[in-house]
């Protein structure tokens, strides 16, 4: 019989835990003709949400939990999951229910047909979601499949069922900076697109604020793209042409009507445009300069302080 990994990573999801066990332990249990198990990851909470692990843990032997010695963030927490997970399927769920359960025997219908090698799930509305952040996550849809080959599905979660094949290339990619949208689509493999309509969270709040969201997508952009480095050539290019083509223009009018000291206000500003971009491009650099600092260091993703699975990974 095969098998079935759940990571779930959690952050302070004290209330919305229960409900979530509760309602996907009723469809893992009507999926009769398949193993499963719990891989609820704690991701440093500062509420009871381990102490709801380790009850659910006690009571259920489908439950695993992996507590993480901080809050490393979703990514880090999945890639502990990623990890650990022994199950011929394994699926990422969020604690919040916003990713439906129900869907879960269809996605494991479709693997099993031998079609496809990940069933992924995209949401087709946003509804619920303030318009502004809206917008913005539809320019960075279409700004990074434009620049990027990671080709990333507007409204695409992270809830999806892979194989196991899958997972293992998965877990191969240990880039320190991790954006998963965009890791599951550069590992290729056949993928189904499951539409479904979008829900509100059931309990507690989301961990996201605006900026963090802006953050998250800048991260994504630069990891997988290095246009902006090109495009940041490419505009010295065009100015030196600009600036060569101005000095044959001068240097020909001063010989041609001798022309007087004039133009300061003119020439200030092209001194303050152009040295604004220069630190602009220079940020840019400095960006992927950065992540190369952090790659190098090769720090390790996740630290687990408190684990009821046998063989855990516990650094890594
Ligand atoms: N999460 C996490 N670590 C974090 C932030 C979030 O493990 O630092 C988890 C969170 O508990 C939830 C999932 O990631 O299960 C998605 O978070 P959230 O619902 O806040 O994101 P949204 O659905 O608003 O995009
Ligand atoms: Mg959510």
């Amino acid at each position: 019989m095969d098998s079935i990994s759940i990571i779930v990573p959690c952050y302070n999801e004290e209330e919305a835990l229960p409900l979530f066990y509760k309602e996907v332990t009723k469809v893992l249990q009507s999926m009769e003709d398949c193993r499963y198990e719990l891989l609820l990851v704690n991701d440093g909470s500062r509420d009871g949400t381990l102490a709801i692990m380790k009850a659910l843990a006690a009571a259920d032997e489908h439950v695993r939990y992996l507590s993480l010695s901080r809050n490393f963030g979703k990514e880090a927490a999945m890639y502990a999951g990623f990890c650990n997970a022994d199950g011929d399927y394994t699926a990422v769920m969020d604690a919040d229910l916003q990713d439906p359960p129900s869907l879960l025997p269809e996605m494991l219908r479709i693997l099993r047909s031998g079609d496809y090698d990940s069933v992924a799930t995209r949401r087709v509305d946003r509804r619920g979601e303030p318009p502004v952040r809206s917008f913005f996550a539809r320019a960075f849809y279409r700004i990074i499949n434009r620049i990027s080959d990671a080709d990333v599905v507007d409204g695409a979660r992270d809830f999806r069922l892979m194989t196991r094949s899958m997972v293992e290339a998965v877990v191969s990619m240990s880039e320190y900076n991790r954006f998963s949208k965009g890791i599951f689509g550069w590992v290729g493999f056949r993928t189904c697109w499951l539409p479904f309509e979008n829900a509100e969270r059931v309990a507690g709040s989301s961990k996201w604020s605006f900026w963090g969201l802006l953050r998250y997508a800048v991260d994504g952009i630069i990891n997988f793209s290095q246009t902006p480095l090109t495009l940041v050539s490419w505009s010295g290019l065009l100015m030196t042409l600009l600036s060569f083509l101005c000095l044959i223009f001068i240097v020909v009018r001063r010989l041609v009507f001798g022309d007087p000291v004039a133009g300061w206000a003119s020439l200030i500003c092209v001194i303050i445009f152009i040295g604004g971009l220069q630190l602009l491009f220079l940020g840019i650099i400095g960006s992927y300069i950065s992540k190369i600092y952090l790659e190098t260091k090769g720090r390790p993703h996740f630290i687990i302080a408190d684990t009821n699975k046998d063989d855990a990974v516990r650094i890594h």
